[in-house]
């Protein structure tokens, strides 16, 4: 009994060492003393809103919104900086969108389970990151969502040799994912959603409609944390 509350004690004391090692800051704003604050909480449960990318997806592609302010600080804090705890919040964030699109019946009738699919990422880039972060963020949805709503996650696609694409126009970028997102399993069954971080002219989201539909699987919308 004495040596389980010495043990807990000691892994306590690790606690009390990472907090004091890893500042504190709200991964939305840099407020100090919080990794997350209300502000920023509130910041990512507005509406979702449809949006027209350049290159069709060919379904809906729904957004949380602009990529700036606690949004576009925190999808970098948790894809750069290597803060995980992120993915819970944006994952809130995703949770809510996609409840309220249910509600205005963007899934049709159906009451079975959303299967949310996660845009691709090559495995360098998961490897950096110490894992995919959408599909973290994806979980995250899951777990908040399970009282009311039951959501699968299918991380069923995989990048290919997609050459970064930062900086090219929407007709380079789509030459540049043509080609390099494999479906590697078929998703679950159920309303199969396409998640991404940020979209920008929607290329990928588009590719991944199309390989998913040679694969017989119907993509009922795509949605993003954010929109560039
Ligand atoms: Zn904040």
């Amino acid at each position: 009994m004495r040596v389980e509350r010495a043990v807990r004690g000691v892994l306590g004391g690790v606690d009390d060492l990472v907090e004091l090692a890893v500042p504190r800051t709200c991964g939305g704003c840099g407020a100090p003393r919080v990794r997350w604050c209300g502000r920023c909480e509130a910041a990512l449960h507005d509406a979702p809103a449809l949006i027209c990318t350049t290159a069709p997806a060919g379904v809906p592609v729904w957004t949380l919104g602009r990529y700036d302010g606690a949004r576009r600080r925190a999808v970098l804090q948790l894809k750069e900086r290597g803060r995980g705890d992120l993915a819970v919040p944006l994952g809130r964030g995703l949770a809510h969108a996609l409840l309220r699109l249910r509600g205005w019946g963007e899934f049709g009738l159906s009451s079975g389970p959303l299967v949310l699919v996660p845009a691709p990422t090559t495995a360098w880039a998961a490897r950096r990151r110490g894992g995919d972060v959408v599909t973290a963020v994806c979980r995250a949805a899951a777990r908040t969502a399970a009282p009311v709503q039951a959501m699968t996650v299918s991380p069923v696609l995989r990048s290919v040799g997609a050459a970064e694409s930062v900086g090219l126009g929407a007709a380079a970028r789509a030459r540049n994912v043509r080609g390099t997102v494999r479906v590697r399993a078929l998703p679950g069954p159920g309303t199969v959603v396409l998640v991404d971080d940020v979209v920008t002219t929607g290329a990928t989201l588009a590719e991944s409609v199309a390989v998913l539909a040679r694969r017989g699987v119907t993509v009922a919308a795509a949605i993003t944390l954010a929109a560039a």
